[in-house]
């Protein structure tokens, strides 16, 4: 017998009909490219979203079929997701910063039909001028007054000006839950970038479980600011869950510095934000060389890779509870958060704190399993790594136009990639990429857990571990680090740094001092240049005295 319930699709549009009907005058607050900071609310957004969803029913296009957007967070890209999304077409978030190949492989493979892009990123469409010239329409999100001459795309559209021109009113359409309501790239470190394409209903889903206490915890009463950017990842939920509680929006548009940051958060009383460790190492290094605090600032959460426990030690000590949570592009991204039980509450400060860094238990609706190299689970004992493989209604069946995957080999289950242990209670801590983890005589060693210690040391602002070959023990790990203004580490203070802390042969044999560490377009370390960075340093033999740079 079935239920008796009313059968309402859970639709993205829905989000925005609610925001606007019950938080019609909760604000939406942005940083422009253009300059100035923008101010308008909920009831604002949904009619500038019909605009623009009448605007793009002028260009012939099919239901599902994908619009890009490269942007930074602002309201105008927030009028892309919901006037995409609301009106039946796929809403294709592309990471600027990738390569220009990367992106004209990406336009390609999803087939965009429009492309609406930020002023500031003139200078790439340009580039990719061969690529734009398939597209129906190439849309600059600014007004008239900040059009610029393009010689190169000579047919470039004023956003503005073109939804303007459109009708307000517009009905928006009882779709299917099922629906792909919008696509976005894995970056792809490896290999070509892989398509996850979301559905209104996995994208609905996912953001009621954003907004859960232990997760974001977010509420009406919260001005919430995604640093995370709109391209990845949708900013993990945020620009959904927001609208969903009737929160405050606050989007920082271009500028992520510490400084800039820190104004913001200061100015718009932001009470939760979240974004990936690079930024927060910038916005803590700013903080304490300006004598700064938090006025406003309630709970941050600390994603995309391994928060160092440092991290949350030095947030804590500014009065900011972290949240530390772990997610994929393929699983939209939360699957884990980090908060602590009720039980847990008598632990001392050191043990919460080691708890509090692993990467977290399941949210609700997802199911993870660990497998061992035998392919039966490990034991939930904390230290036994195993692959994890994940399932639930926000994680990808399979990749858009590429459905044999290895990642999918496995009926029912994604396979990570992520190598892991899992104890007792659920508590899931990622030891490495399966590509990451340095493969010493046999033992595994953790990169992630032997850069967090590292990280804590006074003189390294950043620091990576990776493996360079060895003939005997087949993959040793070397340290690289970039030092603070000024500071001084040598061999001898590595080997200080670690003895003690982790078994002997995990210590790391050199250490190599850079100026800088590269990173991915989502500001994660770029393991694959850093890699390169050692094996050329071994090629030049300056490894020989055990300090180089
Ligand atoms: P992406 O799809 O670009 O967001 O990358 C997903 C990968 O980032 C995961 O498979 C993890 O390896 C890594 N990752 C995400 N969150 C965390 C975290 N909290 N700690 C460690 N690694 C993480």
């Amino acid at each position: 017998m079935l239920g008796q319930m009313m059968d309402s699709p859970l639709l993205v549009s829905s989000i925005l009909r609610h925001a606007a009907n019950y938080h019609g005058d909760t604000e939406i607050v942005s940083r422009t490219v253009e300059g100035p900071i923008h101010r308008y609310t909920y009831a604002d957004m949904a009619r500038r979203a019909e605009r623009l969803a009448n605007a793009l029913g002028q260009f012939g296009l099919e239901p599902g079929d994908r619009i890009g957007t490269m942007a930074w967070n602002g309201y105008r890209h927030l009028e892309l997701y919901y006037g995409i999304s609301g009106s039946g077409l796929v809403c294709h978030t592309i990471n600027p910063r990738l390569f220009r190949e990367q992106i004209a492989f990406i336009m390609e493979h999803a087939q965009d039909r429009i492309l609406f892009a930020e002023l500031s990123f003139l200078p790439i469409l340009e580039a990719l001028a061969d690529t734009l010239s398939q597209l129906k329409a190439v849309v600059l999100m600014t007004d008239e007054a900040h059009m610029p001459r393009s010689d190169v795309l000579p047919g470039l559209i004023c956003y503005e000006t073109l939804i303007g021109a459109a009708s307000e009113g517009y009905d928006w359409p009882l779709l299917d839950e099922n629906a792909a309501s919008g696509l976005c790239y894995t970056s792809g470190t490896t290999g070509d970038p892989k398509g996850v394409l979301y559905s209104h209903r996995s994208t609905v889903l996912h953001a009621m479980t954003v907004a859960l206490p232990d997760v974001l915890g977010i509420s009406v009463m919260d001005s919430a600011s995604p640093i995370v950017p709109m391209f990845h990842v949708n900013a993990w939920g945020i620009p959904y869950a927001a609208p969903m509680v009737g929160a405050k929006l606050v989007m920082h548009g271009p500028k992520l510095d510490g400084a800039n940051l820190h104004e913001l958060f200061e100015q718009e009383a932001v009470t939760l934000t979240a974004g990936v460790p690079t930024v927060w190492l910038g916005l803590l290094d700013w903080m304490d060389t300006h004598a700064r605090s938090f006025s406003s600032l309630r709970r941050v959460l600390i994603g995309g890779s391994a928060s160092p426990p440092i991290m949350i030690r030095r947030f804590e000590e500014k009065g900011v509870q972290v949240l530390h949570a772990w997610g994929m592009t393929e699983t939209s991204p939360i699957g884990l958060t980090a908060t602590l039980a009720a039980k847990h509450e008598r632990l001392s400060e050191e043990d919460k704190l080691a708890l509090k860094s692993k990467q977290g238990r399941p949210v609700f609706g997802m199911e993870f399993r660990v497998d061992g190299t035998d392919g039966q689970p490990v034991p939930r004992d904390g230290t036994s790594f195993g692959s994890m493989l994940v399932r639930g209604p926000w994680v990808a069946g399979s990749y858009f136009g590429n459905p044999a995957s290895p990642a999918h080999r496995i009926q029912g289950w994604f396979d990570t990639g992520d190598v892991v242990t899992i104890d007792a209670d659920g508590f899931i801590q990622i030891v490495d990429r399966t590509k990451d983890v340095v493969k010493s005589g046999g033992e595994w060693i953790s990169s992630i857990e032997l850069e967090n210690i590292a990280q804590a040391h006074p003189a390294i602002k950043e620091a990576a571990v990776v493996a360079r070959p060895d003939e005997h023990w087949g993959e040793r790990p070397v340290l690289v680090v970039q030092l603070k203004p000024g500071a001084h580490f040598s061999r001898h203070d590595m080997v200080e740094l670690f003895t003690g802390r982790i078994p002997k042969w995990s210590i790391p044999d050199e250490v190599l001092i850079v100026d800088e560490l590269p990173h991915t377009a989502t500001g994660k370390l770029l393991k694959t240049a850093i890699r390169e960075m050692v094996m050329n340093e071994l090629r030049v033999g300056s490894f020989d005295d055990g300090i180089a740079g």
